[in-house]
Order: structure tokens, then sequence, then C-alpha cells
């Protein structure tokens, strides 16, 4: 049966979930899923990264299909991936080949409507050696015009005539590729590859290995969305042209195939991707790999939601945690009301040792109410819970009457001997 393709496509991680995994089963198929150790959905519940597999264990060529890498960028894969076993596509794998579906990569990202995980790690720039990762000199050079930690109109319009002074200098491509490529030494800042393997990177290699190990011929397409005009496929290759894989690349997929690394592509040269990866670990196999890259909305209105997301995510929620940090070795941190957030939800502010020395500078951070509660005498609690729906900081307040200071009683004006007081 075949359904208009964006019937296909979910409202949300949950829904995309829920429909690949009946998929599977109306298909005949059981899924292997995989439990995110600590991350949680935005809906506060657990997140899973699911497989499911068609053909035999020994098969020795295979076709596999990943969704979610950039967890945003689900929506499209986990549409494909549901839409492609509804239509019948377990029946037509050919008898010795084999077919995976990897749905949800980076589940956290697809529930939290981010591209990175719950580390702020880009998964496809994840894939290095940690201990010698690559370099980005031009990253570190724009970093804080890239990822502003002042998203004011008057900040950002600076910011942009930054960037807009490189590519005239170096080329607007020079620019894309500075941004774009990956970096390692800005934790808080886009296209973080991380310093650390991530929790999808290891299940990738886990999945590789129980899936695929007998395999000598591997075609890999990993679903994206962003780049290039809009509702127009490219198949990103990171061969050169000219090259086996590249050669077998165009014969299946023709003219959408573009190599990145030629700068025939959307995409500048990248580090640390899974088409590197997969590279290293299937040497001596025949690997064609694509990221099947579908474009949505400008780029420059994509470059602009990155660095909002990442400013709510990651800058925001600093600058918060710097002056909460000081609110609360100012108010003594009684230990009466240290109450923990929500499991799972809670943004640490850190030991309160580590309280900034600048007290107008917290202050100046601060909303007036919570101001306003601080002089009063409130008590905070040790932690925050960060409401990106809303984009507000929750933090445990509480405001022990007995303890408000008379001189401000007096000045509302209460009567001291009322219930207020008691
Ligand atoms: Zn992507």
């Amino acid at each position: 049966m075949r359904t208009a393709p964006e019937a296909h496509f979910p409202s949300d991680y949950r829904s995309g979930r829920a429909a690949f995994l009946a998929a599977c089963k109306a298909a005949g198929l059981s899924a292997i899923t995989r439990v995110h150790p600590k991350a949680e959905g935005r809906d506060g519940k657990p997140l899973f990264l699911d497989t499911t597999s068609v053909g035999a264990r020994e098969a020795n060529s295979a076709l596999l299909l990943i969704s979610g890498t950039h967890g945003v960028e689900g929506y499209f894969g986990s549409g494909v991936q549901s839409g492609l076993l509804q239509e019948g596509i377990a029946a037509a794998v050919p008898k010795g080949a084999k077919l995976v579906l990897l749905h949800a990569l980076n589940p956290y990202g697809f529930s939290w409507d981010r591209r990175v995980d719950e580390d702020n790690i880009d998964i496809n720039r994840n894939f290095v050696d940690h201990s010698n990762p690559p370099t980005n000199e031009a990253y570190a050079a724009l970093s804080e015009w890239i990822a502003p930690k002042d998203i004011s109109p008057e900040a950002m319009k600076a910011a942009n005539a930054k960037l807009r002074a490189y590519a005239e200098a170096h080329g607007a491509f020079a620019l894309q590729e500075a941004i774009s490529k990956g970096q390692h030494a800005f934790p808080d800042g886009l296209y973080f590859g991380g310093q650390r393997d991530s929790w999808s990177s290891e299940m990738l290699r886990d999945i590789l290995r129980e899936e695929l190990a007998a395999v000598k011929k591997l075609i890999v397409i990993d679903f994206h969305t962003g780049l290039g005009a809009h509702g127009e496929g490219e198949m990103i290759s990171e061969d050169l042209p000219g090259s086996a894989p590249y050669l077998r690349a165009k014969k299946m997929w023709r003219a959408r195939v573009k190599s990145n690394e030629a700068g025939e592509s959307v995409s500048a040269p990248l580090t640390g991707t899974i088409d590197k990866a997969f590279a290293a670990w299937m040497k001596g196999c025949e690997l064609t790999f694509a990221a099947l890259e579908m474009g949505t909305l400008p780029t420059r209105e994509v470059f602009s939601a990155l660095r909002h997301d990442n400013w709510l995510h990651r800058i925001a929620g600093a600058a918060h945690a710097a002056a909460l940090r000081f609110l609360r070795a100012a108010s003594g941190g009684d230990p009466l009301w240290d109450v923990d957030a929500v499991e799972g939800r809670a943004a640490d502010l850190g030991p309160a040792s580590d309280a900034p020395l600048d007290a107008r500078a917290a202050l100046r951070a601060l909303p007036p109410l919570i101001k306003g509660y601080w002089r009063l005498g409130a008590k905070f609690g040790p932690q925050a819970v960060v409401d990106a729906d809303f984009g507000a900081t929750d933090v445990f307040t509480v405001m022990p009457v007995a303890e408000i200071e008379p001189r401000y009683l007096e000045y509302f004006a209460c009567d001291r001997a009322a219930p207020l007081a008691a």
C-alpha cells in the first residue's frame, strides 16, 4: 500500500517511535530496544534507540538506514523508515542480503527538537581520536561570534558583521567550513564534536558488531535535513570523484551524489563523521555511504535557529547558574531547604564555593522578583530546572515569613501582630 509521503512524518519523537514499532510489528519483525541510561525525553519519559532487521544473520551484503543522527532531523528519517516498512520493504529484501533500520540514533535530540545530544555533542562530528582531536582554528577565532552570549538584536548584528567580514576576506564557503566542520574545544559552542565518545556513538558501534559483523558489502544511508534548496535531496559522499565508492554511489543515485570533500556539495568538508567512522570500521569491505540531506529552510534561518537553540540550552542556563549560586551563597544555603529538583531534570548549579565574586554581575542577571525575595530573606534550593518550553529557569524558593526583617514589614505597613508573622 502506498500513502502520500507526508502522511508518514511523525509529529514528535514519541509518535515517530510508536509508528516505527507498529510498522515493525505489522511486518512481522521484532525490534531491539536500547534504553538511554541517563537522558530523558521532553515529556520526562525514557528515551530509546530502536533497531530492526530483515534477512539472515550471516548475510554478507546489507543496507543500513539511520535516522535521527541530528535529533531534530529525525522527523524525516523516522517517517521514511516507517513508510518503507508500511509499504512492504521487508518482503522485498533479496535472499542473502540484510536490511537494518536504526531508529533515532540520537533520541534526546529528536525528543527535545535539538540537533545535538544531551551533552551538546554533534554525533556526526564525534567519531575522532579524542586523545588527539582535529583542530579548527577558524572556529576558535570566530567562536564568540558564532555562538554569541548576548542575542539582543544589536549584539547579533555586531556578531554577524564579524562573520561577514570573515566571509569577505576568505570566501563564503570558508566561513561555512569554519562554523560547521566540527570543533572539540568549545563544549558550549556549535558543531561541538565532544571530548569523548557519546552514548549514540557507542551504540552505533555496538549495532555494527551485533548486526553487521559478517557483512562484506555495506550500503549506508544516514538521513539528514536542513541544507540545500527546500525539498531538494542530495546524497552527500565523503569520497573523492573517481574513487571506487564514489563511482558505486553514482551508479545507484546518479546526479544526486555530491562529494563534499571535492567541494561539489551543499556541505563543507567535515571531521569526525559517521561516514569516516564506517570507513575505518569496515576496512577491507565494500562500503558505499551517503548522507541524504534534504533542504528545508534557507541556510541563514537554519543557522539562526541553531544559535538561538544553543543560547537557550547552553548559555542562558549557565548565566543563571552563576547568579543562582551567588543567591544561594548569599542567602546562607540553609540545609533545611535543600530540596532537589525532579530526578533527571536538575541543572546542578555547582558548589556554593564557586559563587561569583562579582555580586553586581550576579544581581544584574537576576529578574527583579527573585532579587526582591532575596532581599526579604528568602532561601533558595541547590538546583534549578531549565524549562525550554517557556524559555525560563525554575528554582525552588521559600520565604519564611518569620524571618522577614521588621523594616520591610514596616515598609509594607503590615501589622506585626497579624497572623502573617506567626
Ligand atoms: Zn544533519
